[in-house]
């Protein structure tokens, strides 16, 4: 009965922001000597969140997502003036003035509030990791996104960045940010970003849409975006990102795939070896 009970519990806390107290981390399932990390970091990219509270309790998992004002953009805020910031460029010092710069008109900014701004977004950055905890060669970041229907120029009124048809054109245009695509009958929008070999590999032969970063993006300054996926390259450790196609509730378009982001969550768990505590 006791364990029952304790079942129904989400062993959820919040873990604010200290710099800026309306940006917090809503943590879930927070143990010591957790390797796998779940995190995400769009407030807006919400398809699979809850799937993933209902199976993380008694794992070696935690779960991390980003929280301020639902949005996907977090808002930074310098004596009254407000910046943006993409969440997801933040985790190098490089990434974030490139977000803080491309996201907020400079022209009619003060410098000084903008460099604040910066300072402001690496803190939070950092902030995120400690949370994350200490990596070591078992540690494995898995990152939670959704994207909108197919690509912005596509010729089918397309949106955003993020396809399979996309990555491969950008690969075979010479892109240095990725070395190999895997283009499967899945959902152009439904793909899995990987940075070793082995994941790449095994998620293409079962069929699913992958990327694999070329581990250059570590050394290649053109290439350091502050996202998770060029600090996890840094810092040598294993990167999943799960993508799959949402409803864009401002465009009208798209669908969540909320079964598909299941599906590959569950392959990535049986690729990891996981299996025991994921039913
Ligand atoms: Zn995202």
């Amino acid at each position: 009965m006791i364990l029952a009970i304790f079942a129904l519990f989400c062993v959820s806390e919040i873990v604010v922001f200290p710099s800026q107290q309306d940006i917090y981390l809503e943590a879930i399932d927070v143990d010591a000597n957790d390797r796998l990390i779940f995190y995400s970091p769009h407030e807006n990219e919400a398809v699979v969140n809850d799937y993933v509270k209902s199976h993380i309790e008694a794992s070696p998992a935690r779960y991390f997502v980003l929280r301020q004002a639902g949005n996907r953009h977090i808002h930074l805020v310098i004596q009254d003036q407000v910046f943006e910031v993409d969440p997801n460029r933040i985790f190098t010092i490089c990434g974030a003035e490139g977000s803080v710069r491309d996201l907020n008109d400079a022209a009619d900014i003060d410098q000084d509030l903008m460099a604040s701004a910066v300072d402001r977004a690496v803190e939070l950055g950092q902030f995120i990791l400690n949370q994350f905890g200490p990596v070591s060669s078992e540690t494995v970041w898995i990152a939670l996104h959704n994207n909108t229907d197919g690509y912005e120029d596509d010729g089918r009124e397309g949106e955003g960045t993020v396809s399979i048809d996309r990555y491969q054109m950008r690969l075979d245009f010479g892109a240095s940010f990725l070395i190999s695509v895997f283009k499967s009958h899945a959902d152009e929008d439904d793909l899995f970003w990987t940075t070793k070999t082995e994941d790449h590999d095994w998620l293409g032969w079962h069929g699913y849409n992958s990327v694999l970063q070329n581990p250059d993006v570590a050394v290649i300054e053109d290439e350091d975006d502050g996202s998770l996926s060029v600090f996890a390259e840094m810092r040598k450790v294993r990167y999943l990102n799960i993508e799959a196609e949402r409803f864009n509730p401002e465009s009208g378009k798209g669908v969540d795939h909320t079964f598909t982001q299941m599906h590959m969550l569950q392959a990535m768990i049986e690729m990891l070896g996981e299996q025991e505590w994921w039913h």
